[in-house]
């Protein structure tokens, strides 16, 4: 299954209108969330042993803009701080990772541009050099030598699983998260614990891998997707989006669109874990110290071009969010269902979204974490 789910899944490539490139608005704040967190941890660990040459891994960097965001953030934080210290500023290696299917030609077009820009920005005459390289391959691999990388950031990755996870057919054969495509509130808890279990074993995995990867002192910067409703002072269920593609899928059923067989054995390899569940595995995994573990939330439309008073209407704004999530889960969704379903199906989506949004509910929880590896 794992080798299955790489050849599968990958964000839409390219920059046409359903590509991930346009539609990537919501992860880039996700990743301006977490930029001053990542200047300061970079700052910190290059003023402490000012190391020559700086290597930093993005995992899980798609293509489109947000390819290059972290990187530039980066630029920025080493040349601010180099500049103020009056030092020579130290190379930067940048290696950016994503399974084999991705578009990673779209990101080697735009290098020529990345480097005249650079080049551009060299006003003080102490350019910052900077190598690109690309790594596919999972990260639930082994993707670098032995104590190699300084730094590994990821945005928005995390929550992908190496798998769907086992146990979601009961040993009678008969599929146990019936009607969903994720743990729901409806869902029985042994595809709650299914699910916690498979994020338990891969994340990790990531950070054992990471750890050998990782010099002593290493810095990882992550932030993925969480899930607060689980956190006993909220009281507030909010639906994460897949529940509303589950819905919405049911919905067709019902209707006699989707056959039922294929609803029920179809589950999303993608799971959003509570602060504790992350905190868990991290301390179980033992090879990280926890500088700093948070959520914060980001409304669903963030990152919108159109300002919120803006949009027309309730529908025109829950279409435009559904719009987004398309480039992300449809190479997964048309693996399972084929492609015939799938305007219908978004169509169907959009509306219980602004329906979500119109209620308050259209508000999402991301988790970010800091580490030092001991
Ligand atoms: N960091 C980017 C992309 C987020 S989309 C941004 O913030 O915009 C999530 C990316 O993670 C996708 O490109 C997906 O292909 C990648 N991904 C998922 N599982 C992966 C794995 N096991 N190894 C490497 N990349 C993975």
């Amino acid at each position: 299954m794992l080798m299955e789910l790489e050849q599968v899944l990958h964000m839409n490539g390219g920059d046409g209108d359903n590509s991930y490139a346009k539609n990537s608005s919501q992860q880039k704040e996700a990743i301006l969330k977490a930029k001053p967190l990542l200047q300061q941890t970079m700052r910190e660990f290059y003023c402490n042993s000012f190391p020559d040459c700086i290597r930093f891994a993005d995992m899980g960097c798609s293509s489109g803009p947000n390819a290059f965001l972290p990187t530039w953030e980066t630029i920025e934080a080493l040349h601010k701080t180099c500049h103020s210290l009056n030092c020579k500023p130290p190379l930067l290696h940048v290696f950016l990772n994503d399974l084999p299917g991705n578009d990673f030609n779209t990101i080697f077009k735009a290098l020529p541009g990345f480097y005249d820009r650079l080049k551009k920005g060299d006003d003080q005459n102490d350019l910052l050099s900077c190598f690109i390289a690309a790594v596919p391959g999972s990260f639930y691999g082994r993707l670098f030598p032995p104590h190699f990388l300084h730094f590994v950031f990821s945005s928005y990755s995390l929550h992908w699983l190496s798998q769907v996870p086992e146990g979601l057919i009961s040993e009678k054969g008969v599929p146990v998260n019936r009607g969903n495509i994720y743990p729901t509130i409806t869902s029985p808890p042994s595809v709650h614990k299914a699910y916690l279990d498979q994020f338990e074993k891969d994340f990790t995995k990531f950070l054992t891998l990471r750890s050998e990867e990782l010099i002593t002192g290493g810095r990882m910067i992550l932030t993925l997707r969480g899930n607060q409703s689980k956190d006993e002072s909220f009281n507030n269920y909010r639906p994460i989006f897949l529940e509303l593609i589950g819905s919405a899928l049911h919905e067709m059923v019902l209707e006699g669109v989707v056959e039922e067989s294929k609803l029920d054995t179809f589950n999303m390899p993608m799971y959003a874990p509570s602060l504790e569940e992350v905190r868990n595995v991290i301390q179980r995994e033992g090879s990280y110290n926890i500088n700093l573990l948070e959520t914060f939330q980001l409304s669903w439309d963030a990152g919108s071009s159109n300002g919120e008073n803006s949009l027309e209407g309730k529908y025109a704004r829950g279409k435009q969010v559904a719009m987004k999530l398309r480039p992300v889960v449809e190479s997964i969704l048309v693996s399972h269902f084929g492609n015939a379903i799938l305007d219908d199906l978004f169509q169907r989506f959009s509306i219980r979204v602004a329906d979500c949004i119109e209620k308050g509910l259209g508000v999402h929880t991301n988790v970010i974490i800091s580490l030092t590896k001991k």
